[in-house]
């Protein structure tokens, strides 16, 4: 992401932006001065996080708010394995932060590049049948709202606002703190092996359901699967890193630097996809070892792609898989970059995928100088007859008329934007989408 103060553009270069100003707030004041100020001129005004959102959620249309100098720990309570981090604090700092204390976030995603006010704002997760997503485990925010005030949302302060604050898309206010219930740290056993697709889908759920965190890969074009199975064990366990140098060839070279030029020459010469792709599955091969968690948790992604991803009821699931190979095969595109499968427990939050519902999450992925757009669509497609959620920060077309069919309380959420932000001082075009103006 850079955002030079003339443009700004996300990572997957899905989206940009020319903010008429960018402002770097270093405290809660600064930040309710700079929303006062926006409100004040008629400017909308947006917070971005690391821009690693693939829609334009985080697109400042005139004030571009910074938060690279609101990052840090607040403080930690032990006893309750709580943390309060400020908004602009990167999750791969979090876990860094959080180290000393001997606490861990409970779950983390593919990347921790993402800022955690970013991260929440989207319903960012993981994978685990029995865990939530990372806004399942916010516990308090300190927010600006519309106006500029300065308000607490927690257990003893309006709690019942606190499912639509932990996930809220950016439209309720901009985030200065969030207080997060961790857990204790821990380390993680991971497996990672190359399987036949038609038996990792029939088993999959049974699979989520005996395993930690439990997703896999499907390379179309091919009839493998890379399965990855995670199980936790507690902080004192012998660790087992991947020495370096494997490290920096599997994840490095393999996963990104050979994958590179597959996609390269896949947009070049689309026909050899089918074979590249089949080399990579045998490529990839199976390993084992144990790490602390956020390392077993996250990668590094340096090809970059363009991506939609969906929530679904975890039955839809074989159906799903089967409905978008027939897709692929009889549209004859030829697609370069995995499906992602993952899973997440249900949650009580007004705006989350995993809102009231088990759920298995499917992504699908198109390097970014590959075109997605037909793809993306005939897939939403197969996405919405199985009662599909779109992640708010990954490619989707639905706006606020089909949304509000997917959320029970999407209708208390714009009531609250109504009253936390009357004035839109936080609209953006993707939020007048999504949400309505
Ligand atoms: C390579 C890659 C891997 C990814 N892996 C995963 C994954 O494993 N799981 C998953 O679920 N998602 C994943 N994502 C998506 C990503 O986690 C989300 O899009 C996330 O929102 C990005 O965080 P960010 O800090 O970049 O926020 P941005 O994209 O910059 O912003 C997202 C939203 O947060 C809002 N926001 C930011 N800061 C504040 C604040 N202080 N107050 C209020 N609102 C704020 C913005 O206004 C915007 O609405 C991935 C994305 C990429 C590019």
């Amino acid at each position: 992401m850079t955002a030079t103060g003339a443009a700004w553009r996300n990572w997957a270069r899905t989206e940009t932006a020319r903010p008429i100003r960018v402002e770097r707030p270093s405290s809660a004041g600064a930040v309710q001065r700079a929303v006062r100020a926006a409100a004040a001129s008629g400017l909308p005004l947006k917070a971005a996080g690391a821009g690693h959102s693939f829609t334009g959620i985080a697109v400042a249309t005139g004030v571009l708010l910074e938060l690279d100098d609101l990052s840090g720990l607040v403080e930690v309570d032990r006893e309750r394995r709580s943390a309060t981090i400020l908004a602009g604090t990167r999750l791969s700092d979090v876990s860094r932060l959080l180290s000393p204390h001997g606490l861990a976030l409970q779950n983390l995603g593919d990347i921790d590049r993402q800022t955690i006010a970013g991260a929440l704002s989207t319903g960012t997760h993981g994978t685990g049948i029995g865990f939530t997503g990372l806004a399942g485990r916010v516990r308090a925010v300190t927010l600006v709202t519309g106006d500029g005030t300065l308000r607490r949302i927690s257990a003893d302060e309006s709690p019942e606002l606190l499912p639509a604050v932990a996930l809220a898309l950016g439209a309720l206010g901009v985030l200065v703190d969030i207080t997060v219930e961790c857990v204790d740290a821990f380390v993680l056993s991971a497996v990672e092996a190359r399987e036949p697709f038609a038996e990792t889908v029939q088993a999959a759920e049974a699979r989520a359901r005996v395993s930690d965190h439990f997703e896999f890969y499907w390379f179309p074009h091919t009839d493998a699967a890379l399965t990855k199975t995670n199980t936790r064990l507690p902080a004192g366990s012998r660790r087992q890193p991947l020495p370096r140098a494997r490290r920096w060839f599997d994840d490095d070279v393999m996963a990104n630097g050979v994958y590179r030029a597959v996609c390269a020459t896949g947009v070049v010469v689309p026909a050899v996809v089918p074979t590249l792709n089949r080399a990579a599955t045998r490529l990839t091969g199976s390993r084992r070892f144990t790490d602390h968690s956020h390392r077993v948790f996250t990668t590094t992604r340096s090809v970059r792609f363009a991506e939609m991803e969906y929530g679904i009821p975890v039955s839809e699931l074989p159906a799903v898989l089967a409905e978008i190979r027939a897709l692929i095969d009889i549209e004859r595109w030829r697609i370069s970059f995995p499906l992602e499968v993952r899973f997440a427990a249900a949650d009580d939050l007004w705006l989350s995928t995993a809102s009231g519902r088990e759920t298995a999450y499917v992504a699908v992925h198109r390097y970014y100088r590959d075109a997605h757009t037909e793809y993306f669509r005939a897939v939403e497609e197969v996405f919405r007859r199985h009662g599909g959620r779109p992640h708010w920060g990954k490619i989707h077309y639905l706006g606020a008329d089909e949304l509000r069919e997917l959320y029970p309380r999407f209708d208390d959420f714009v009531a609250l934007r109504n009253d936390l932000d009357p004035k839109r001082v936080f609209a953006n075009p993707y939020l007048d989408r999504v949400l309505g103006a």
